[in-house]
């Protein structure tokens, strides 16, 4: 996903040649906006943490463009690819150190495991969105 911060001031097309670049193949591809009911869905298994209540405000603040990508190694590259959900830890030439503002607003979601990757896509995409 394209976090709000990122679609805000025009990254879409920045990050999603990064990705495309690095041999992720788009399957599916949607702008849209989160309530804040839909975002704290998404992101329930922070619940109880302390910044869950201003992630949800955030994530549903303005459109998101959530995708599906492909590729082998995919879940595990991805994370490389955007690296440390902190930017200031961030490698040199990742998403986030190139686009991300914050801790929070980090200007791309990237999923964390395989099973987390088809729950995460079903959450946004039917099956005739996807090729
Ligand atoms: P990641 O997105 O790298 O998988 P997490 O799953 O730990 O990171 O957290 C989900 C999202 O919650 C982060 O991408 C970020 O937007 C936000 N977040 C995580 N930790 C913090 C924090 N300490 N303060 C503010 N926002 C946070
Ligand atoms: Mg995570």
């Amino acid at each position: 996903m394209i976090k709000p911060d990122a679609v805000q001031d025009n990254h879409i097309g920045g990050i999603t040649k990064m990705m495309e670049e690095a041999g992720f193949r788009v399957v599916a591809m949607k702008k849209t906006r989160l309530t804040e009911e839909r975002a704290g869905k998404f992101y329930e298994v922070h619940k109880e943490r302390p910044f869950y209540g201003d992630l949800v405000n955030y994530m549903s603040s303005g459109p998101i463009v959530a995708m599906i990508l492909e590729k082998e190694n995919a879940v595990v590259d991805f994370r490389k690819l955007i690296g440390a959900t902190n930017p200031a830890q961030a490698e040199e030439g990742t998403i986030r150190k190139i686009y991300a503002k914050s801790m929070e607003a980090n200007a791309v979601h990237g999923s964390d495991s395989d099973e987390n990757a088809q729950i995460e896509g079903d959450f946004f995409f039917s099956a005739d969105e996807r090729f």
